[in-house]
């Protein structure tokens, strides 16, 4: 089977977003550049953990991709997501591909998601103004938990984090989503639960989500809460904001199209290059038959572009797999 090289691509998935529903990403980085290396990260440990705002990847290149993906006809997502490998308010242009997703898909909303890390800087919240809808995340107000789970680059500062995520929710018109992920022994604790209570009620998020890993993350240490602290998590944080929850926003209702196999090989490994995936995520995410995605990914392993990458039960639909 000839693929092409996944490296290459900016725009990936779309993927199911638990929190966003049938979601188009769009890469800003190209490689894994961010601010932090958080333990649970999904796609890898940090190569360049770093502050810099830059032009990372050309914003004609990314919006050129785009375009060619919109003019491809595939099924339309039900959101634009920029994120990627890293963190996408390290691009420079940031305001630029958000106004330039806007354009080439008017009908979309634009979703951005962030670590927080940059929002004391007046530029990064003016340029998120555009987008429909932010999803920040703040794992934890305990400066030892934030070290251990977060493990941020020198200069980012926990409190001047957290006040800048205050200043943008003044300042910011659309969706604001905010999300906790609780990692056992780590950030789970009583004191930041309380830290959190209070810092909740006065951001006043649209929703907040408190999750937990659902894949193996880049470094063994984070381990998945149970849904005994999951509960008791949401039944506290529940009340200071509209929504305390982790369901999709959106939901998807077309038939699913017929893909022929070499295209839906190179889509399952695109997508997998990003993030691990069980058969069914991806069957969900590529809005494709699950029969289909299983036979791609048969061979897919059988030529060395994949591998397993562990599993939360002994059900062989519950794999994960992530490109090599
Ligand atoms: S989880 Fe997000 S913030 Fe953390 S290292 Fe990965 S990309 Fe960066």
């Amino acid at each position: 089977m000839t693929l092409p090289p996944v490296s290459s691509a900016h725009v990936f998935g779309p993927v199911t977003s638990g929190r966003l529903g049938r979601s188009l990403g769009i890469d800003l980085l190209g490689e894994k550049i961010c601010s932090f290396d958080c333990l649970y990260c999904e796609v890898k440990p940090t190569t360049r953990l770093i502050l810099d705002r830059r032009e990372w990847v050309p914003t004609a290149q990314l919006l050129d991709e785009l375009r060619q993906w919109r003019d491809a006809g595939h099924t339309p997502p039900e959101v634009l997501t920029l994120g990627g490998s890293g963190e996408p308010t390290l691009h420079s242009g940031l305001g630029a591909i958000i106004a330039g997703c806007k354009a080439l898909f008017p009908n979309l909303p634009v979703a951005v998601l962030t670590n927080s890390s940059l929002m004391h800087l007046p530029e990064v919240r003016r340029e998120l103004q555009a987008a429909d809808m932010v999803l920040p995340s703040m794992d934890t107000l305990i400066e030892a938990e934030y070290r251990r789970l977060n493990r941020p680059h020198r200069q980012v500062d926990l409190q001047r984090m957290a006040q800048g995520l205050l200043a943008f929710r003044q300042e910011y018109t659309g969706r604001l989503l905010l999300e906790i992920l609780l990692s056992k022994g780590i950030n789970d604790s009583n004191a930041n639960l309380a830290a959190l209570q209070d810092y909740v009620a006065r951001l006043q998020p649209d929703r907040v989500d408190i999750v937990t890993l659902s894949r193996p993350g880049a470094y063994p240490e984070a381990v998945a809460v149970d849904a005994a602290t999951l509960g008791r998590w949401r039944a506290t944080l529940c009340g200071h904001a509209p929504t305390t929850a982790c369901a999709p926003l959106l939901c998807a209702s077309e038939p699913l199209p017929r893909q022929d196999p070499e295209t839906l090989a190179q889509a399952v490994l695109a997508s997998l290059s990003r993030r691990p995936q069980t058969a069914l995520q991806l069957a969900q995410a590529l809005h494709a038959p699950a029969v289909a995605v299983q036979l791609a990914l048969e061979k897919l392993q059988q030529s060395g572009h994949i591998q397993h990458r562990g599993s939360k039960t002994d059900d062989p639909s519950e794999q994960f797999f992530s490109a090599i």
